[in-house]
């Protein structure tokens, strides 16, 4: 008599379990963004209207991109308000290497902790200055942390794939790169960088680190990095 109840209860049971189960990996996976904006005033915005006209010929009216592509990088400096302070700032404190080329202070949209947390620090689709050549089409995520003190942990993978994700879905994004691959795209149709002179060395954030971002997000089927040999 009992034995319907039982089997009724059992599929009750493995319900729950699996409902549980579900619960548990979306929470493993459920991310936040949080809003942290850097200064974004009246200053910022010439600097960066100009930096649009200089050095991609772009005469906008507004500071904003079309996102075609995700730059992933790494801070080098140790901690989130550090990193938060050195991109503040409307105008560039220091910067020897690239002070010339513009006084804009360098940022990105995005920048990821080591505790895997998700800041915000532009909106979207404000142009930040991160990437030469590529800035009038790139959003930019900043990972806290360097290639030897401060490898980049499990948890900002995790971050960086989510957000991938998240802004792929969002925006017609056609690549997604490591910083240390922008140069492969001299002679493409979305470098516009005028200045031939005006290069950095990168090998932010590792090549292990898009590799593993990559095939977590393949779905998005990202077109392959150009070849530099080809164009040189
Ligand atoms: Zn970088």
């Amino acid at each position: 008599m009992n034995s319907r109840l039982s089997i009724v209860g059992n599929s009750i049971s493995k319900g729950i379990l699996i409902l549980s189960s579900f619960i548990l990996l979306s929470c493993s996976v459920q991310k936040e963004i949080i809003d942290r904006p850097i200064i974004f005033d009246e200053n910022r915005k010439i600097l960066t209207l100009e930096y649009l006209s200089e050095h991609y010929g772009l005469q906008q009216d507004e500071p904003i991109i079309v996102p075609k592509m995700i730059v992933l990088h790494w801070t080098v400096i140790p901690t989130f308000e550090k990193s938060f302070n050195t991109f503040n700032p409307s105008v560039l404190p220091s910067r020897p290497d690239i002070k010339a080329a513009s006084s804009l202070n360098v940022s990105t949209q995005f920048m990821v902790d080591r505790d895997g947390v998700i800041y915000r620090l532009l909106p979207e689709t404000i142009m930040a200055r991160h990437v030469i050549g590529l800035n009038h089409c790139a959003i930019g995520i900043e990972n806290v942390g360097d290639s030897d003190n401060l490898p980049l942990t499990k948890v900002q993978l995790e971050s960086n794939i989510w957000l991938v994700n998240y802004l792929a879905d969002k925006y017609e994004i056609n690549y997604l790169i490591g910083h240390y691959e922008y140069t492969n795209f001299e002679g493409h149709e979305l470098w516009l960088e005028k200045d031939e002179g005006y290069r950095t060395e990168k090998d932010d954030p590792g090549a292990d680190f898009m590799q593993k971002v990559r095939k977590a997000t393949q779905k998005h089927n990202f077109k392959p990095v150009p070849q530099k040999s080809k164009q040189m």
